[in-house]
């Protein structure tokens, strides 16, 4: 094969269908590997009251309007993962790129010049692919954020990452403790403010609340450039909303009137029954939601040795600088819907270029 894609997320559909204008087909010159069941990225596992309306706004694919489809002009009261699952289902379809799943890919290695990408699946069993480029579009659902606290192992109450949250319903009359600075622990907390006994919101930073209704676009293309500047020098990659701040909308501002919305710095430890904060007061808990963010999900990589001295992946415009045979889509800056569209257009040019430059 001559491109293997990992991942039929926003960012791997999109690569596909740039690789298809540049007359690369889809079995025949490349192969998109997909672990989920279905179609839908990483938005199929979302929790079902996340609706699309509350996303911050999921960006058409390429020329997605070809089917007569857009997110602007869909129910925004409809589950965001219902509605992404389906026009991502139709897009496959109509584009024919012919995803294979469900299929892991558990290593990629080196050997004699080729790539092999080895897979595992229930349907299809151990397979391995040589491959001459790869595409790594593996996004970061699958790779979620929990950081050290002190005494989370002695909790006896239950602890969810973002990850594995599926409603209010769970936490009803329970005292619950959330944790994040971003959209999806503000989210949580809105969400379970009727359900919940009690409701503390633990932040790491203070929210940088913005005056706004909407994502200054900006701050945004300064969070984005900032994203930027660590792939490039291969560091760990910052919290996007580190760059962006929380636009106060007025939803958002009732919630803090009403005391909702106010974060305690965050707790210094976790006992048994509760947490701890830093005046050394105590509340008790049943339940610690970590809104705690994710990281790239790049385990299977780990043989290839690409990680850089400074801790993350060197990346530049989508491409490794530790090897130009391998390439990153929806990685740091193209972290979004439409910073993943960007990927395919930016991706598939270079990819293409690179097979030329092969021997
Ligand atoms: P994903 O959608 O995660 O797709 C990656 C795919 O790779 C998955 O299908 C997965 O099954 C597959 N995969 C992973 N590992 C393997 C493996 N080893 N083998 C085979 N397959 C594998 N962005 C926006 O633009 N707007 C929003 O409103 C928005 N809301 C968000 C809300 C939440 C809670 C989160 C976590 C993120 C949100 N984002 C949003 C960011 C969003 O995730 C990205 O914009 C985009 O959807 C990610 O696309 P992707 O293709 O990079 O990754």
């Amino acid at each position: 094969m001559s491109v293997v894609i990992i991942g039929a997320g926003q960012a791997g559909l999109s690569v596909a269908y740039y690789l298809q204008t540049l007359n690369l087909a889809a079995g025949r010159d490349f192969v998109l590997f997909d672990r989920s069941p279905h179609a839908g990225g990483a938005w199929q596992h979302r929790w079902e009251s996340l609706r699309l309306g509350d996303a911050h706004r999921v960006n058409d694919l390429p020329f997605l309007s070809d089917l007569g489809l857009r997110f602007d002009t869909a129910d925004r009261q409809r589950p965001a993962r219902d509605v992404v699952s389906e026009y991502y289902a139709a897009y496959e379809e109509h584009f024919a790129l012919a995803v294979v799943r469900p299929v892991t890919v558990t290593g990629v290695t080196e050997c004699a010049g080729d790539l092999i990408v080895a897979t595992s699946s229930p349907v299809f069993g151990e397979r391995t692919t040589a491959t001459r480029v790869l595409v790594n579009a593996t996004g970061t659902w699958g790779a979620p954020f929990i950081p050290h606290a002190s005494g989370a192992e002695t909790f006896l109450g239950r602890q969810i990452h973002t990850s594995g949250y599926t409603s209010a319903e769970d936490f009803a009359g329970l005292n619950v403790v959330v944790v994040g600075g971003g959209t999806s622990a503000i989210g949580f907390m809105l969400e379970l403010e009727g359900a919940a006994d009690t409701l503390s919101w633990a932040t790491r930073r203070p929210i940088g609340w913005v005056d706004s209704e909407h994502l200054d676009l900006e701050e945004a293309v300064a969070a984005v450039a900032m994203q930027d500047t660590a792939a490039r020098a291969g560091q760990a990659l910052p919290s996007i909303v580190s760059g962006t701040g929380v636009p106060l909308t007025a939803r958002l501002r009732s919630a803090r009137d009403r005391g909702l919305l106010v974060p305690r710095a965050m707790f210094t430890s976790i006992e048994p029954t509760g947490v701890r904060w830093p005046d050394g007061s105590f509340s008790p808990a049943d339940a610690i939601i970590w809104a705690s963010g994710f990281r790239p999900e790049l385990r299977h990589l780990a043989p290839l040795k690409l990680r850089a001295k400074a801790g993350g992946y060197a990346v530049a415009a989508g491409a490794s600088v530790a090897d130009p045979r391998i390439f990153f889509a929806g990685y740091g800056p193209q972290a979004s819907t439409i910073g993943a569209n960007r990927a395919g257009r930016l991706i598939a040019r270079q990819v293409v270029a690179q097979l030329a430059a092969q021997p």
